[in-house]
């Protein structure tokens, strides 16, 4: 049994286990910690308090009660309870394990003997089951119960949750299968988490059920008169469709679980429709943060080219459904751009989403906010996820536990083994201790200071007496300028792969170093919303501009970047650029005439603007200063 949340049966690349991999220091190892310390306490508190828990104990009282919460609140419990058992594999925490057996005892009581459980819908004086399949979300709650129970039969065995989770997967096949209902959920989830499940306990039934779910949706069948069939993707079939539409997060929930079907079925077809799709969405439908989902009507995607700064949507959610995906496609073929995207969205919008303590957290992650944010207090559920600071939590609050049960199982994503070595594809400091896929261990040990520093020094510590291939991402920010150390010679990697062959002494070092200086970014041109600005990065980190930064007297939208001096950083992290402030006068009507050469016919600012050197910071640590305004892209002058 292998500690991963994602294990194809076959493909390019097999995923290195969570328990291979340890995250010791740096970056995420404190992410992972405050993850462990504080986030998951914190998402428990909530749930028992606002009763989302307490409604299983109602369902299984029996009789009629008053629920609370929305319809797909149960789906919170089971995204915690997978957290809390990669936690108890990562660390042995033991708070994690007592609250695992008391949440999954709630919910393995609420179960009907048939196997089907869900707090919305069934009991006295609710709807009937299955009676709102295009709203009610059963088959979505029920997707995040299999992949908690997923979670745990790979990490701790089998156990009565996994039992009550099988028997709900059995329910829904009878219910659902061939012979029976021919329905899909609304809200995608369900593919991803019974392909998984048929992958863990090796039976085909909950993979055909998958697959079946994924045929039937592309049909008209979901009800699209509030956003259109798009919405929920039911408007073309997935092996028909070129680029990611309507509602990003379920978009990317049924890709991952299209790929996952695509390759257990060596269904070609469906891989390759699964690829175009990533590479057109990737490249004209994401932010530069990594963030997808441009409008917040139906919070979808928008079309080509749409990516406004201020009205970006970029749930969070959405940021974890796009590294599902992408995991998917490198493990099936390999391919850098995977691994980089899934790099750019851990950095700019899952680490964005969560503040600095763990507790606080954004549902949508704009790019520019122009408005200072509304503070929301610490004992406050949050009803709208635009408008706020970071909340505590919110009346849909499918973000928080989507960020914990990702950054416990994090060292699941880091590396990958084929026939010619292992492949690096996330710098952190830790250890990694696995076998290639002969069986013969490897050990090695990663020392970095990323994405601070550039040096990630990697020592073999064990390996196996024949040559075989050491792979490293390069990132393609990087590409042309990396350098790779090995044996004392240092060399320019060619391409975005740094590879080493060789038979490796235990107590050898390989040094990659990657160019660190901050650089400007400029968009296509036919994203309209960004013309004439530019942004700053400096290595994965996307860079912002926050009000609080800048002079009393300077506003925001007034400042302009002088791109013609490149930016520069400090020992901690922060970047300055050159700007000037434009007047602060505003006319009658914002608009004016231009003469022959294109230049406004106003008059220049009486007064001479000075230049100023204007702090950036990384924009995954905006918004802890208190209310401020911020922006990604920043008009550039000249
Ligand atoms: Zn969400």
């Amino acid at each position: 049994v292998s500690a991963l949340p994602v294990a194809p049966t076959s493909g390019a690349l097999r995923p290195v286990p969570l328990d291979h991999v340890r995250i010791t220091g740096g970056y995420w190892a404190d992410r992972q910690q405050i993850n462990a310390s504080a986030t998951l306490q914190h998402c428990v508190y909530w749930l028992d308090r606002l009763g989302w828990v307490s409604n299983f104990t109602k369902v299984a009282a029996g009789g009629e009660f008053s629920r609370a919460g929305r319809e797909f609140s149960d789906s919170e419990i089971y995204k915690i309870i997978e957290a809390l058992a990669w936690e108890q594999a990562r660390t042995g925490l033991d708070w994690a394990g007592e609250a695992y057996a008391r949440l999954t005892a709630e919910v393995i009581a609420a179960q009907q003997p048939d196997g089907y459980v869900n707090t919305n819908f069934g009991s006295p004086g609710q709807q009937p089951r299955y009676s709102d399949l295009d709203w009610g979300h059963e088959l979505y709650c029920a997707g995040h119960l299999i992949q908690a129970a997923v979670a745990r039969l790979r990490t701790a065995g089998r156990d009565d949750f996994v039992d009550a989770a099988v028997r709900l997967a059995d329910h829904i096949c009878r219910e659902f299968g061939p012979d029976g209902r021919d329905g899909i959920c609304g809200h995608p989830e369900i593919e991803v988490a019974l392909a998984e499940l048929g992958r863990a306990l090796d039976d085909r039934t909950y993979l055909d059920q998958a697959r079946l779910f994924i045929d039937r949706r592309g049909h008209g069948q979901l009800d699209g008169t509030l956003f259109g069939s798009s919405y929920f993707q039911d408007d073309e079939p997935v092996r028909e469709a070129t680029v990611l539409r309507g509602h990003a997060v379920r978009a990317l929930y049924l890709s991952a679980g299209a790929m996952d079907v695509a390759v257990e079925y060596d269904d070609d077809e469906m891989r390759a429709a699964l690829q175009t799709q990533w590479a057109n969405t990737v490249a004209r439908r994401t932010y530069l943060t990594g963030g997808m989902g441009s409008r917040h009507d139906g919070e979808s995607f928008g079309s080509d080219f749409e990516l406004p700064s201020d009205r970006a949507y970029c749930e969070t959610c959405a940021g974890v459904g796009s590294i599902m995906f992408s995991w998917r496609l490198l493990l099936a073929g390999g391919g850098n751009e995977y691994a980089d995207l899934i790099e750019r969205t851990l950095y700019n919008v899952v680490a964005a989403s969560a503040e600095a303590d763990g507790t606080r957290f954004f549902y949508v992650n704009p790019l520019e906010r122009n408005e200072l944010g509304a503070p929301v207090p610490d004992d406050e559920v949050s009803p709208r996820a635009s408008s706020s600071e970071r909340a505590p939590w919110f009346t849909v609050s499918c973000c928080p536990t989507n960020i914990a049960r990702t950054l416990a199982s994090l060292s699941a994503y880091v590396a990958t083994t084929d026939e010619s070595g292992l492949q690096l594809h996330q710098f952190v400091e830790g250890e990694i201790d696995t076998t290639l896929t002969d069986g013969s261990p490897v050990g090695l040990s990663i020392r970095t200071d990323y994405p601070h520093r550039g040096r990630v020094s990697i020592t073999v510590r064990q390996a196996p007496s024949y040559p075989w291939t050491l792979s490293l991402r390069v990132p393609s920010w990087a590409a042309g300028r990396a350098t790779i150390t090995v044996g004392g010679a240092t060399s320019a990697v060619p391409s975005t792969h740094a590879e080493v062959e060789r038979v490796f002494v235990p107590g050898e070092t390989v040094e990659l170093e990657l160019p660190m200086e901050p650089r400007f970014t400029s968009a296509d041109p036919r994203i309209d919303a960004l013309r004439a600005q530019v942004a700053v990065e400096r290595g994965p980190l996307v860079y912002c501009l926050e009000s609080v930064d800048l002079p009393p007297d300077v506003a925001l939208d007034r400042v302009d970047v002088d791109r013609a001096i490149p930016p520069t950083d400090d020992a901690r992290g922060s970047v300055f650029v050159s700007a000037t402030a434009r007047s602060a006068d505003d006319g009658g009507w914002p608009y004016c005439a231009v003469d022959g050469e294109d230049r406004a016919s106003q008059p220049p600012p009486a007064q001479s603007p000075e230049p100023l050197a204007v702090r950036l910071i990384p924009y995954n640590s905006w918004a802890e200063r208190g209310p401020s305004t911020m922006r990604v892209w920043l008009p550039k002058s000249g």
